[in-house]
């Protein structure tokens, strides 16, 4: 991979950062999952060995040291994963598997529980006394929503979906799917023709992933992405993930982080 140098720029007059600092800085980033990180660390590993040691191209030890997966260097894939751009929900896509989400249509015939009818018949045992069991414990993920439940909420269809209407948020242009069923084709028609001029209305979504390399060093990343995600397209809101409109659901943003520069080997890196 070829990485042409850029001019520097003035110096940026932000507090370096010792190498144990960047590591803490990147373990205790949320954003950051155990790949990106592995790729991160790697890179900031290699830039702290290129202060010390001539000829040293942080990216080529970066890439030697993540090493291969399925015969591809993981390298190359880490960095088309950090790509920015925004990930739709998976029930937002055009196949769904098995487990769509329910009809969320208005209930059709409501539900009535009946009273329970003791058994007439005459001569049979008494049914066996159940144990109580304990409390059923699910463990989840923060910031996990349980998906809604037709038998508790009310006057929800519940049914198996067929419809999907994609609806945009006006502010952060995000989707969220809603699910009708056959019997409830109409209502989806209704909801997709009052969310159309939403929808069209819509800003290009803010991104919602990606965009941690250009957060922690300064390199003409934009090259970078193209290079290994080849369709793929700078958004409107910037490449690093710090530089995005804050909404409701990032509030537990970490705020902008310093970058230094570094210069090695013809590739323009800044560290952290
Ligand atoms: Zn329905």
């Amino acid at each position: 991979m070829m990485l042409r140098s850029v001019p520097a720029p003035a110096q940026e007059q932000r507090p370096k950062r010792t190498f144990p600092e960047f590591v803490a800085a990147v373990y205790e980033d949320p954003r950051v999952g155990h790949e990106t990180r592995e790729l991160l660390l790697a890179i900031g590993y290699a830039v702290d060995l290129a202060k010390r040691e001539d000829g040293v191209s942080p990216l080529k030890v970066a890439r030697r040291k993540l090493g291969v997966d399925h015969g591809k260097a993981r390298y190359d894939r880490l960095i088309a994963d950090d790509a920015p751009r925004y990930k739709p929900p998976r029930e937002a896509g055009d196949w769904y598997p098995s487990g769509a989400p329910s009809c969320e249509g208005p209930r059709l015939r409501p539900y009535r529980p009946r009273a329970y009818k003791p058994r007439a018949q005459a001569g049979l045992p008494e049914p066996t006394r159940l144990h109580k069991l304990p409390p059923t414990f699910v463990h989840v993920t923060p910031g996990y929503t349980p998906p809604r439940d037709w038998r508790t909420e009310d006057g929800v269809c519940g049914a198996q979906s067929h419809h999907r209407v994609l609806e945009k948020d006006p502010r952060t242009g995000w989707i969220t799917a809603r699910w009708f069923c056959k019997r409830h084709k109409d209502h989806a028609d209704r909801v997709a023709e009052q969310v159309r001029a939403q929808n069209e209305q819509a800003p290009e979504p803010i991104p919602n992933t990606g965009g941690l390399l250009p957060c922690y060093f300064k390199a003409d990343w934009e090259k970078v992405y193209r290079h290994y995600r080849p369709r793929w397209q700078p958004p409107k809101y910037g490449i690093c993930a710090d530089d995005w409109p804050s909404v409701d659901e990032m509030a537990a943003r970490p705020s902008r982080h310093s970058r230094l520069r570094v210069l090695v080997g013809g590739v323009d890196l800044e560290d952290a």
